[in-house]
């Protein structure tokens, strides 16, 4: 029997101002590609994956498909402009996929370092039966809440606390209903998984890799070039 489709949506419409850069962030170069083609290559050569869908900002369909040529990148059904928002491009890549796909992992442009790996991970906790799936990794800073006065007011137990990344998954219908009903307030969602949290979904974690770090500052992407080898 077929396994059930599972499909990617690359969110690569910011513009990530922190970089610095004279183009949005997915297009920055990378070694000898972008940002977003170094991702992009790891879900093409992934057996489990059926298709993608990528974010763009608005006017960089065509360079999306130069990259998709440039890789070889046969899965890729769409590039669509993105949103305003995170969420309002995952909103718009999601309209895309087809009825087909069961399983939906939103990644970030901004982390090239994803591997065969942690996305077996995830796929392995969504056939298991979760509502949503994250790469997690411990917190080893301690980490608190500052107060009005911009005075610390709180100190998390850090034992309960997880830094998380992507590709996170869930089933594509549960991620939709999610969407759905935080229509009003999907500008402040800085990931998928929170959505589906405040839907009622029982989201689980699985092992994050520390190489799959997010790329916001010229030091980032320096570090990441470096782990690239
Ligand atoms: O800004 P930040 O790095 O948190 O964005 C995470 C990911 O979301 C990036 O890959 C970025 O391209 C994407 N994004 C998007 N549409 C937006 C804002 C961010 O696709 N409006």
């Amino acid at each position: 029997m077929r396994a059930l489709e599972t499909w990617v949506i690359v969110v690569a419409a910011g513009a990530g101002e922190r970089l610095g850069s004279d183009r949005p962030k997915a297009f920055v170069k990378f070694g000898e590609r972008t940002l977003v083609a170094a991702c992009l290559e790891t879900f093409e050569f992934h057996d489990g994956i059926d298709g993608i869908v990528v974010a763009v900002p608005e006017g960089f369909e065509t360079d999306m498909s130069l990259i998709a040529d440039d890789i070889g990148a046969g899965k890729i059904a769409a590039a669509v402009p993105g949103g305003a928002s995170r969420a309002e491009s995952v909103a718009n890549a999601l309209a895309c996929l087809p009825d087909s796909a069961h399983f939906v992992l939103v990644h970030d442009a901004a982390r090239p370092l994803v591997d065969d790996a942690l996305i077996t991970r995830v796929m392995h906790g969504l056939a298991e039966g979760a509502d949503g799936v994250v790469p997690a990794l411990a917190v080893t800073d301690t980490v608190k809440r500052l107060g009005p006065d911009g005075a610390v007011s709180e100190t998390f137990d850090r034992s309960s606390l997880r830094a998380v990344q992507t590709p996170q998954g869930f089933p594509v219908l549960t991620l939709r209903t999610a969407i759905e009903k935080a229509a009003g307030s999907l500008a402040s969602a800085t990931d998928c998984a929170s959505l589906v949290e405040a839907a009622g979904g029982r989201v689980v974690c699985v092992d994050g890799d520390p190489r799959n770090l997010k790329v916001t500052t010229p030091d980032d992407l320096a570090r990441a070039l470096e782990l690239a080898g």
